[in-house]
């Protein structure tokens, strides 16, 4: 039996490459289930986050950012974030208040057009810009399209976050929890495990190389009676000059990569983590769709 007044529903977390939607999504759990990273198109594919309350469950879809896409990889990310706009209860567009809406804004609100759902807009990263053009951005994106609510916030600071979500609980409909009480996220470990990985060579890297990255977790096991698990993941780039730069100089970019991931993987698993990292040239993995299939995306 559901208790009287109990609210759930699914929201969905949308915008543009690099707004700060992952960090929100960590922001409100409370826990880093989204890697996030200082360069565009981090997250790849759909992550749900589960956020329970006393008096609701919000179910949190974080999406891969929305642009032009030319590869098969990226044409898959901006699917995933534009699919999980069907269904969903309420929706989150995430904007950047450092910068005017411009014409990636308006290609998102096009696709927001057709669906009867409730927007609210997030004016986020304010902690970065005065007073007077966060009350201008807030005029500005209120022109665009008839949001639900308007909020400036700061995912990183935490500014407005509480209101937030409680302002979201408002417009969830009554219904029983859909997951269980332990339930934070659908990822399974061994993917985690890889996008942390993959975390750590964006923020060691630059440029192009991050999109050129592509990890497979080829080998996930368990050993319960050693508190150990051994994680065998391989690393593809683009091209030769990249995997000279993943490995490093005496292999030291890989075995601080290796180390960085290994101390957060434990703290996901609970265990012991033994990490073994392989770089491979593929020059095309980004439209080889049973890699990509393998990656999860
Ligand atoms: P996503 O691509 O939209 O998921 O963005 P991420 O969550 O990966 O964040 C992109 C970058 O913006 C990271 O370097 C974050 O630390 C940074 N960031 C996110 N939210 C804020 C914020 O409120 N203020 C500031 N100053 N930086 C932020
Ligand atoms: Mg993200």
């Amino acid at each position: 039996m559901t208790e009287p007044g109990f609210k759930s529903g699914f929201v969905s977390i949308i915008g543009r490459p690099n707004v700060g939607k992952s960090t929100l999504l960590n922001r409100i759990l409370g826990e880093k289930i989204a890697i996030v990273s200082d360069k565009p198109q981090t997250t790849r594919n759909r992550i749900m986050g589960v956020h329970h309350l006393p008096n609701a469950q919000i179910v949190f879809l974080d999406t891969p950012g929305i642009h032009k896409a030319k590869f098969d990889l990226n044409r898959r990310m901006v699917k995933a974030a534009l699919g999980t706009l069907e269904g969903v209860n309420l929706i989150l567009v995430m904007v950047d208040a450092r910068e005017a809406p411009g014409q990636g804004d308006q290609f998102i609100i096009e696709h927001l057009k057709e669906l009867k759902i409730p927007v609210f807009v997030l004016i986020n990263k304010v902690d970065r810009v005065h007073k007077p053009s966060v009350l201008e951005r807030i005029d500005q994106y209120s022109r665009l399209y008839d949001f639900a609510e308007v909020f400036p916030l700061s995912a990183l600071k935490g500014d407005n976050v509480d209101r937030l979500v409680e302002t979201i609980v408002k417009y969830l409909p009554e219904g029983a929890p859909l997951f269980p009480a332990d339930t934070v996220t659908d990822q399974p470990l061994r993917t985690m495990a890889g996008e942390l990985i993959r975390e750590k060579i964006l923020t060691r890297t630059r440029q192009e190389l991050p999109y050129s990255v592509g990890v497979a977790v080829e080998d996930f096991k368990e050993d319960p009676d050693k508190n150990l698990v051994s994680i065998h993941v391989v690393i593809y780039v683009e091209r030769e000059s990249q995997k000279g730069i993943v490995i490093g100089k005496n292999g030291e970019m890989l075995k601080a990569v290796g180390t960085e991931a290994r101390i957060e993987i434990e703290r996901l698993v609970g265990c012991r983590v033994f990490v073994q990292l392989w770089v491979k040239v593929k020059k095309d993995w980004r439209s080889d769709e049973a890699l990509l299939d393998q990656m999860g995306y």
